[in-house]
């Protein structure tokens, strides 16, 4: 992930030709909004970014569109694969839309980076060593078996998964229907829901959820949620 900057463009493309190239959306959103401010377009550009599948995506679109058809325009320049989850491939296997990471990385390097190589090296592995020990410090503190922030999550995804009824087809394939035009497909033996989160974050979704507890409810083998 890159905040876009020019000189990565093709940097990227010739070092790492395989690599996909996601861009920073809070950087896409900091140039958009010098020509269309407001929360009102964040909000759309945000709806644009998070759609999982490619319909989802388009509505938005269109969405924006209908709003204003410039603002649209302004994004055919960047290809929806390097912004929008609805075209990333699920390789990476990661919920992030902006770069944070790479940004904190970056301001606790600072001082290191101006030295010879070597002693900028140590001067990263320090710091990575530090970081680790302080990884290692929450999960001491946690109870179950995730962060803080990742059982939230899972907590959230578990309220939505109550909403939900499950229908098996007989094979490995489970229809799960609950809000109107919400109906998802889930194969557990694939690992995948039509929702794709699942693909593209590695944490199960609440359709995904809802199935297994189903499968739970019916004598299935499933294992829990969390593994
Ligand atoms: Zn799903």
């Amino acid at each position: 992930m890159s905040d876009r900057q020019k000189g990565l463009l093709p940097a990227i493309e010739n070092l790492f030709p395989c690599a996909e190239h996601i861009f920073c959306v809070w950087h896409i959103h900091d140039k958009f909004k010098a020509t269309y401010r407001g929360n009102l377009y964040k909000y759309m550009l945000y709806k644009c970014a998070h759609a999982t599948t490619i319909p989802e995506f388009e509505t938005a679109m269109d969405e924006l569109k209908a709003f204003n058809p410039d603002a649209h325009l302004w994004f055919s320049n960047i290809h929806p694969k390097h912004w929008s989850k609805s075209h990333f491939s699920g390789r990476a296997v990661s919920d992030m839309l902006i770069n944070n990471m790479c940004e904190v990385f970056n301001g606790k390097i600072v001082e290191g980076r101006d030295i010879p190589i070597i002693s900028a090296l140590e001067y990263i592995r320090e710091y990575l060593m530090r970081r680790i020990v302080n990884v290692l410090e929450v999960i001491d503190k946690s109870e179950g078996l995730f962060t803080p922030t990742a059982t939230t999550e899972l907590q959230n995804i578990r309220t939505n998964a109550a909403h939900y009824t499950v229908q098996w087809n007989g094979g490995d394939l489970d229809q799960v229907s609950g809000r109107p035009g919400k109906q998802r497909v889930v194969d557990l033996v694939k690992r995948t829901c039509t929702c794709r989160r699942w693909e593209l974050t590695g944490i199960p979704c609440e359709h995904v959820v809802t199935t297994i507890w189903n499968k739970a409810l019916n004598g299935g083998r499933v294992g829990a949620v969390e593994s």
